[in-house]
């Protein structure tokens, strides 16, 4: 079943064609991870999935509802997908169990205790339990991305969409933050992933897509797109990435 579906989508800032008639259909379970050129269209991909953008043409279906329904459809549909970003983007003034708790309370409802035992699972499952009472402050950028992580996971969402996420950490980081999220692949998430980590897109992603221009240049087996690229235009980008 397809959790994910763009038909002829399109979307613009003025004058600007950002998705340009894209189509896609996403199925439980995949590991799809996104690349592309600065300035193609990456992240606007996926802040239309979760409703953070407004789209111009065409639609968007994420598990069976339209981003062009009614209001309370679209608050609903949001909270399907846990978003992680480049920059953790946690509350500096909450301690890291505080932060994996805050969307169950605030917007799922589940009780204080409830969910801070969800909340110290999750911190124990990104290497992170002995970490619950630090403040962001106090930890590593691989760390807090790991938070934002459990964060994300701890809403009990239907798919993640990770936006560059190892990109703000130096290099020596990503390699924590890489295994949780193949943890959480290989556990059966769907994952959306856009990313400069080719090791990661062979590794672990099921599906490799190219956005060039707008438009889905390229869409196929990570391995087979990575090896032998099809156009002169992803061999052109991987040079530049590798
Ligand atoms: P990527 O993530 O691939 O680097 P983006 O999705 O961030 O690309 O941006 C795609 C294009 O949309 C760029 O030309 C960018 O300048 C433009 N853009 C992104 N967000 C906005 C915005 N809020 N307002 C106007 N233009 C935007
Ligand atoms: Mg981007």
């Amino acid at each position: 079943m397809s959790i994910v579906e763009f038909k002829n989508v399109t979307k613009r800032f003025g004058e600007n064609i950002v998705l340009d008639g894209i189509d896609l259909s996403i199925d439980a379970g995949e590991v799809v991870v996104v690349v592309g050129p600065s300035g193609s269209g990456k992240s606007t991909f996926l802040r239309c999935i979760n409703v953070l953008e407004t789209i111009q043409g065409g639609d968007i279906v994420v598990n069976g509802q339209s981003v062009l329904g009614p209001p309370a459809q679209v608050r609903e549909l949001r909270r399907e997908a846990g978003m992680v970003f480049q920059q953790f983007n946690l509350f500096p003034q909450l301690t890291a169990l505080e932060n994996v708790m805050f969307g169950p309370l605030h917007t799922r409802g589940t009780p204080k205790g409830q969910a801070r035992e969800q909340a110290l699972e999750l911190l124990a499952k990104v290497g992170l339990a002995e970490r619950a009472g630090h403040y962001p402050g106090q930890l590593s950028g691989g760390q807090q991305q790991r938070v934002a992580i459990a964060r994300a996971l701890a809403i009990k969402p239907l798919l993640m969409l990770f936006d560059e996420p190892t990109s703000a950490l130096d290099p020596e980081l990503r390699h924590e933050v890489l295994k949780v999220m193949q943890d959480v692949a290989e556990e059966g998430m769907t994952m959306i992933v856009v990313t400069h980590e080719m090791e990661f897109a062979r590794k672990v992603g099921s599906r490799l897509i190219f956005m060039d221009g707008g438009k889905i240049a390229e869409d196929g087996d990570p391995a087979t797109l990575l090896s032998q690229p099809p156009s002169q235009r992803l061999r052109d980008f991987l040079q530049h990435v590798a």
